[in-house]
């Protein structure tokens, strides 16, 4: 047992549905009890879709568990080939599906249909969604991919579902990119393909793996039945882009360099215009899916300057390559989805920036501090009308704008630390980002609990407190942390103003 109140992902079946709802043809029957159905509104509400995803759900009910809920599977089974038509169907169990153990593959065996069924089996006890995903996409190319023409200089995108966080966008993006080289798109998938159309996958030369979470499996499998390549650099950001190009010019054999000349991008000049010195050396956490966040950490360091002074993902599956860009940034990767062990270390870290999830935009919520998201799980607002990848040179610019955003310009920047004590420029209400982005006022109470295992407050005298709001307080919460491990290394109980002085040429040395 473990005690969750915020999960980073669903179980593996809402994985399966997310294939199912971004392909088309495909129905899935999902063996699940009554209520399982909360999970169409994730589609219909969050992703905004104007239909419900094809999946049929048996709903038993507790009064069924006396009687044939397998009777019931195959009846449900039954009615969705006919009333959907679909080209294949996928059949699994949910979670408590999962314990009645009715075997949803074999039973559809059993059933006869005239369309082909891909059985899942899916642990929903130890695997999470993108698992989910990730396996229900191999096992839809076991079934139906198949050797092709593997056209030279012609391409797979893999990796694109439903409910993907701006999936919709990077795939028109990276396309784009793809057509400037030269390089034909044979199939986008599972987002837009049908069954039939994973039987031509084998006519593209090599693949092309956007989110290695889903489709990192299935692109190993292509690699090993077809010998299709596949591409390993993840074009997020321009540094990432740029090599994914090199990466994907020399799988197709085409020329990048027209591409790479260009300077495509508004990050490179907007983050060295001299607007955006005051980023430079920012303290920001990084945490999200292992691939969002390895590629922002990237861009943050690389391309605008902050100091990345905490990396973590809660995807198991991908935390050797976390661990591996953590080291490099001289950091201890936070591998974790217990979003208790994330607040605690963002808290620790005190950043200036956070960049995470929703979860994490709750959490800098909560700590009063600066928040963007760049990674699943997103609500509603992270499905945007407008046109908004993470990916390839445009999505460096949504980059940039996302992620200034909810910093403190500049010029304010500057004024509240000389104007503090005037009302206009208040700590409270610091900015061009209203109340909503401003910390807790200094009168209430403490903003974080202070760890379980933290001994006991200092106390601060009046002077000192007083000096300390002095400092502006994006860098406030350093200073009082500074300070308090300074006198607590040395044994003290009251923090004076000499105390505050001394911690701080103590760490300006
Ligand atoms: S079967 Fe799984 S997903 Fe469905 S309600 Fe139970 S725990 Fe949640």
């Amino acid at each position: 047992m473990q005690l969750t109140l915020w999960t980073y992902e669903g179980p593996p079946h809402v994985g399966a549905m997310r294939v199912a709802t971004g392909m088309e043809g495909l129905h899935y029957v999902l063996h699940a009890p009554q209520g399982d159905t909360y999970a169409d509104l994730l589609f219909t509400m969050i992703e905004r879709r104007d239909r419900r995803p094809p999946v049929t759900y048996t709903t038993f009910q507790a009064r069924d568990l006396g009687g044939d809920t397998a009777a019931l599977f195959t009846r449900a089974l039954r009615d969705a080939a006919e009333r959907f038509r679909p080209e294949a169907v996928i059949v699994g169990a949910s979670c408590t599906a999962e314990l009645i153990q009715d075997d949803p593959g074999g039973l559809a065996e059993s059933a006869g249909l005239d369309i082909p069924v891909v059985p899942l089996d899916l642990p929903s006890y130890s695997k999470k969604e993108n698992w989910g995903a990730a396996e229900t996409f191999y096992q839809l190319l076991r079934r139906f991919a198949a050797k092709g023409a593997a056209r030279p200089a012609t391409c797979n995108i893999l990796g694109p579902t439903a409910l993907g966080f701006r999936h919709r966008d990077d795939v028109t993006e990276i396309a784009g990119l793809l057509s400037r080289l030269g390089v034909t798109v044979n199939l986008v998938a599972p987002m837009g393909a049908r069954p039939a159309d994973l039987a031509r996958i084998g006519d593209a030369a090599f693949n092309v793996v956007l989110y290695p979470e889903i489709a990192g499996q299935a692109a190993a499998f292509l690699q090993r039945r077809l010998g299709q390549p596949f591409t390993r650099s993840i074009p997020i950001g321009v540094g990432g882009t740029r090599d994914f190009i090199a990466e994907v010019a020399a799988l197709a054999g085409v020329d990048a360099t027209p591409l790479l000349a260009e300077e495509a991008s508004r990050l490179p000049w907007y983050s060295r215009s001299v607007d955006s010195t005051y980023l430079t050396g920012k303290r920001v956490f990084v945490f999200g899916d292992a691939t969002h966040a390895v590629a922002a950490a990237r861009v943050a360091r690389d391309e605008m300057g902050f100091e990345v002074v905490g990396l973590g993902s809660y995807s198991r599956e991908q935390a050797r390559e976390v661990r591996e860009a953590a080291r490099a940034l001289g950091l201890e990767a936070l591998i974790t989805d217990d979003y208790l062990a994330v607040e605690q270390a963002i808290a620790e870290a005190q950043p200036e920036l956070v960049l995470g999830t929703q979860m994490e935009r709750h959490t800098a919520k909560r700590l009063g501090i600066p928040c963007a998201v760049i990674s699943a799980p997103v609500h509603v607002q992270d499905f945007p009308a407008r046109y908004s990848p993470q990916m390839g040179f445009e999505g460096a610019n949504v980059l940039f704008d996302a992620w200034v955003h909810p910093l403190m310009m500049g010029l304010e920047e500057h004024l509240i630390g000389m104007f503090r004590e005037d009302g206009e420029f208040t700590d409270t209400a610091p900015s061009h980002l209203g109340h909503a982005a401003a910390p807790a006022p200094v009168s209430a109470p403490a903003p974080a609990p202070a760890p379980a295992h933290a001994p006991l407050a200092l106390a601060w005298a009046a002077e000192a407190e007083a000096e300390l709001r002095k400092i502006p307080f994006f860098v406030r919460g350093k200073a009082r942390r500074n300070t308090e491990s300074f006198a607590r290394a040395r044994g003290l109980s009251t923090i004076t103003v000499e105390t505050l002085y001394d911690a701080k040429a103590h760490f300006s040395r």
